[in-house]
Order: C-alpha cells, then structure tokens, then sequence
C-alpha cells in the first residue's frame, strides 16, 4: 500500500482499479498478472512440470495416423493438414539453422457443418501439445469498432499458454465461420464493422506474422507499460467455414472452360463416386466468393472435407477412440450400467443424423433424446443393471430397453 493508502500490487505496482483482482493481506498485495507470473516461475524452476514444446518434428505419416484414431473419414483433409502443419513446424526449426527463408503457409479448411474441421484442428493441436484457440470470424471487427478486436485473439492464446510468451508464439488460432466475413456482405454500419473487408484487412497482418503489442487478459485499457509483445509469424492460422455457394462459382468456371463440365451431378454420376468439387478450387473462386486477393494469398494450403456419408456416421458412433457410444456407455458404467447399443440401432441413428444434414453434431442430439429419461433415472436407482438401445427407441422414440438386476 502507498502513503495515501490507495492499495497497490507490492511487486508491480499497480493500482487495485487497473487489476482485475488483488489479493490484499496486512500490507502486502497481489493482482492477478502477478500471480500467474509466479505460478509459471515455480512450475518452470521449482517443479519443471510445464510440458515443453514437442521438439521432435511429427511426420506428416505420424501426424495423420494419431489423427486417424479420433476423426473418420476425410483421408484427403488429413494429408494436406498434416502435410501443411509438418512443413510449418519444419520452418520453425528452419528458422533456426538455416538463411534460407521459408515463406509461411497458413491453412484454409473448407466442409459442410459437422463433417470434422474443429476436431481435425483440436486433434492436431493435442498431438503437437501447443496452446490452442477457436476463434469465431464473425465476431471480429477492425480497431475502433464495437465487437472484439483482432488483438483479442493473440491475448486469448497467451492466456491459453499461461502466459508463455514462447509457447503462444508456437500455438495454433483456428478461426471458424471465415466465409462469413467476405466483401458481399454490404450489410455495413457505422458502430459495427460487418462489411467484412475490413476484418479481412485487419487479419491479414497477424496472420502473414507481425509484432504485436496485446493486452493480457483482465488487463485493463490505456496502461500503457502493461502491454505484452508478441511475434504472430510462428503462429499457425487455419480458417474454416462451409463457403455455401462457393461449389457453385467453382462448377460455374469448370463450365465455362471445359466443354463436357456440364454440371455438377452429371459429372458425380459419370465420373468418380468420391468426387469433390472443392478439388477443383482456384485462388479465382476465392476471389469471386468475396476474399480480397491479399487474404487468400496467406492461405496457400487448401484442405476440403467431405459429406459424411451414413457408413462413416455409424463409424463415428463406435469406431473413434472417444466415440459418442463409447462416451454414453461410460457414463453409465460410472452408475454401474451396461449399456449396448444394437446394429440395428446404430444404422437407424445414422441415418436419422443424415437426414437432418449437420453432419455428425445430428448423432449426438439424436442419443441425448434417446438416453434422456433413462440418464435422469439411473443415479437414483440402484436395481438397473443394463440399457439396451434398439431399433424402436429410435424408430418409435420408446424408451431403451432396461434391465433389472
Ligand atoms: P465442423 O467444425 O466441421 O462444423 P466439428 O468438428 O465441430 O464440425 O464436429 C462436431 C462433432 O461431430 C465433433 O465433436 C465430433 O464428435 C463429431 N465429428 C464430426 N466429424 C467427425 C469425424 N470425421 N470423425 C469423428 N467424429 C466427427
């Protein structure tokens, strides 16, 4: 505390209304940046608890075999990911043993709602152990209007990596919804930035890497001296979004410049049955979907995810190391339930989730409806020794079939 008793952190001085939380006891204090300060000195120095970076460089091989044991499906994402996430590591290593500079490739992820983009990243970010942010783009805007501002995200990562400065500037922002901040929306006003463009703008800096000067978390504006430095360019961007309409623009070039590209299903039918028309995708389609050419310049590797077809929807429900069946099935051994779910069942919830067109988020609201009396009763019963789910709980929306002891 100062003389004039106004209370201060005794080790950085601040005042207690430029903190968001000061722990004050006889004459001594605290804030919070202090106290996370602390936290990673003793965990670094005393403890050496904190995981450090993987300096092993993960091969694309490896990276996509961990990736396999949590996502189904979407073979073609998953190489151009691992591919795209192996070479950026790589140049950060490069960074340090070599002049020759390797230009940074920020990722652009493109597939319909619920088809594995967040879990793809997630996924990969677990294996690498680097901080790890989601970011959604429409809530961004340029500096000066109301919304949050583009900084924000970097004091999210720092806050992530428990204010690691080195750890952050090695993380992965995914930032979902990027097709909602194209130029087509002119649906502009004065306090919100929504044309898009501006947004765009703004991220291409600390996408293409700058330094920046962000406020850590809790922190409060205008005290200048609290404001932390941090370099973007190691940081990985990957942008997602479902870019509906865009496979119009794209089948609309095919046609014009190739006789026979008469249109997309003709094509399906003719052709290949894993035919994609995102594979087709040029930096022109980007262009016409609204990015400004800067933008689509920092994101070089393009991965496209596909449709998830209904065998690959009953595989998510069993196959994946944390499946939605095995998740229900150990919450109720927690009660000491058994619960089984029958093939039969797992088809018809497959294709229910088909139907509603969300890709796998259907699979779990479908289970959740399934299982939601029979999960209310369980903790309070101790005679049910087993839940089986079978065709009629999901045809006919019965309960489960439950067994007593
Ligand atoms: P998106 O980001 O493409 O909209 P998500 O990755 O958020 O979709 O998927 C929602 C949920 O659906 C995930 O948490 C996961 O449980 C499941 N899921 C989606 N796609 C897959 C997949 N290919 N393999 C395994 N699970 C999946």
């Amino acid at each position: 505390m100062n003389k004039k008793s106004e209370i201060i952190c005794s080790f950085c001085k601040k005042l207690k209304q430029k903190v968001k939380f000061l722990a004050v006891k006889n004459e001594n204090a605290i804030c919070n940046f202090c106290i996370n300060l602390c936290k990673n000195i003793i965990n670094k120095k005393l403890y050496n608890k904190k995981k450090e970076f993987t300096t092993k460089l993960l091969k694309p091989f490896e990276l996509k075999k961990y990736l396999d044991s949590y996502v189904v499906g979407q073979e073609q994402a998953k190489k151009i990911l691992c591919i795209a996430v192996h070479n950026h590591y790589k140049r950060i290593l490069n960074i340090r043993t070599s002049n020759i500079r390797l230009e940074k490739s920020n990722i652009l992820l493109l597939g319909p709602t619920g088809s594995g983009k967040t879990l793809l990243v997630k996924t990969l970010a677990k294996v690498l152990n680097v901080p790890f942010i989601i970011v959604d783009a429409t809530s961004l805007t340029e500096a000066g209007y109301v919304g949050e501002d583009i900084e924000s995200i970097v004091s999210n990562l720092i806050n992530i990596a428990n204010n690691d400065i080195k750890k952050a500037e090695r993380g992965i922002i995914y930032i979902d919804e990027i097709d909602k901040i194209t130029r087509k929306n002119k649906n502009v006003s004065i306090t919100r930035d929504v044309s898009g463009e501006g947004v765009q703008q703004a991220l291409l800096k600390l996408i293409e890497g700058t330094i920046c000067n962000v406020l850590p978390i809790g922190e409060k504006k205008h005290t200048e001296h609290n404001f932390i430095k941090i370099n973007t360019s190691q940081i990985l961007f990957i942008c997602g979004g479902t870019f509906n309409g865009l496979e119009k623009i794209i089948l609309d070039r095919l046609r014009k410049n190739f006789l026979g590209f008469k249109n997309y299903y003709e094509l399906k039918k003719k052709n290949i049955d894993n035919f994609n028309v995102f594979s087709y995708i040029q930096s022109e389609d980007l262009l016409k979907f609204g990015f400004i050419p800067e933008f689509i310049g920092r994101l070089p590797a393009i991965a496209f995810l596909e449709n998830l077809s209904e065998n690959i929807l009953i595989s998510i429900l069993t196959k994946p190391k944390n499946a939605l069946v095995k998740q229900y099935q150990q919450l109720l051994y927690m009660d000491g339930v058994i619960l089984k779910v029958t093939g039969e069942a797992l088809n018809l919830i497959a294709k229910k989730a088909f139907l509603q067109k969300i890709g796998a988020r259907g699979l779990r609201n479908i289970l959740e409806n399934i299982l939601l009396n029979v999960m209310y009763e369980i903790p309070e019963r101790k005679d049910i020794i087993a839940v089986v789910i079978n065709k009629d709980s999901v045809l006919e929306n019965v309960l489960p079939k439950i067994f007593f002891k």
